[in-house]
């Protein structure tokens, strides 16, 4: 079966390593770019590597992001000459920074050099980077407007937001492959990742959002929310500031029902279901009720299967 997932970065890796396990190289992951940044000069992708460095089996197990076994020396001594610095990059980290940087210097496109770098870590899926065009997710604030990294990492995505803008997002052309890879999959799946910060930099893209809901018939939602709290992050909270309920509930609001056609909530949400089949949402959305709570490798494989064995 070959499928898609539009991912954002930790809760959405979590769900690919299980989709990866089952599908190996029929599996296309459409990633996240609005987090995207340069730091020290170095181009990095936060979500793309958090991506393909737990594919790869390489990721930090408690950060979840980096690289398991890290040292910081460099940024130690970056410390001296950017005595203002707050982003953290690893010592073995930097080096896929470097490499990115260098080929995107050299004229390589983002894809060309995600392909690379994923090739290099021996992953035989597609991860795609959204587009080579450059989508930045501003957080508007009662403190101004952040870079996405500096609202999350250096504000530790306290600040309350009030709008969020995916700046170049209407005007970024979908990188080779991916409007491609929507049409050709026998299912699409939005994981579970943040709907305003990690997924909605995706949709915001035209053409994308367009093709996505031409196909909804084979889009499954995957719910980022249990029991009304992120298991990490802000997610419930950045629902609450634009107005929307902190539950599974209120991220089917967010996306609208034209995005897809089945929904999976937590089991432990069971309950609400009698309220979303009471609801009708036109058009209409079928609810499953799994458990989504990934833990280990067997719960992320458990819910892949059950994912890809939903009838459409
Ligand atoms: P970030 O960009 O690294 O913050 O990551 P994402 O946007 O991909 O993921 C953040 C979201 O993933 C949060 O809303 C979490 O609640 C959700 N998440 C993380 N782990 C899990 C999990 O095991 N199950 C479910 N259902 N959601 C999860």
């Amino acid at each position: 079966m070959t499928v898609v997932a539009l991912a954002g970065g930790i809760g959405a890796a979590k769900l690919c390593e299980g989709l990866y396990a089952e599908l190996g190289k029929d599996l296309n992951i459409i990633t996240n770019i609005g987090d995207d940044d340069v730091f020290f000069g170095l181009n990095v992708s936060s979500d793309l590597d958090i991506i393909t460095y737990t594919l790869a089996g390489i990721v930090d197990q408690d950060r979840r992001w980096g690289l398991a076994t890290e040292t910081f020396s460099c940024m130690e001594r970056l410390g001296i000459f950017y005595p203002e610095s707050w982003f953290n990059l690893g010592d073995r980290d930097l080096a896929t920074h470097i490499f990115r940087t260098d080929l995107l210097r050299q004229g390589k496109t983002l894809a060309e050099v995600t392909a690379i770098i994923t090739q290099k870590l021996g992953l035989r899926c597609n991860i795609l980077p959204v587009s080579n065009d450059p989508v930045h997710t501003k957080i508007h604030t009662s403190h101004g407007v952040l870079h996405f990294e500096e609202y999350f990492v250096k504000n530790k995505a306290s600040v309350p937001l009030t709008k969020i803008e995916y700046r170049g997002a209407s005007e970024a052309i979908p990188a080779p492959g991916v409007l491609e890879a929507i049409k050709n999959a026998e299912r699409i799946i939005i994981c579970p990742s943040n709907p305003i910060l990690s997924i909605a930099p995706i949709l915001a893209i035209p053409s994308i959002r367009q093709l996505i809901t031409k196909f909804r018939q084979k889009v499954i939602a995957v719910t980022p929310i249990i029991q009304g709290a992120a298991v990490k992050g802000p997610t419930a909270r950045n629902l609450r500031e634009l107005g929307y309920d902190n539950s599974a509930f209120g991220v089917v609001d967010y996306y609208k029902p034209n995005l897809f056609s089945h929904f999976v909530i937590d089991q432990r949400d069971k309950d609400l279901l009698n309220h979303f089949t009471s609801n009708r949402f036109s058009p209409p959305i079928t609810f499953s009720s799994f458990d989504t709570l990934m833990v280990d490798i067997t719960k992320k494989i458990e819910l892949a299967r059950r994912i890809l064995s939903l009838p459409l």
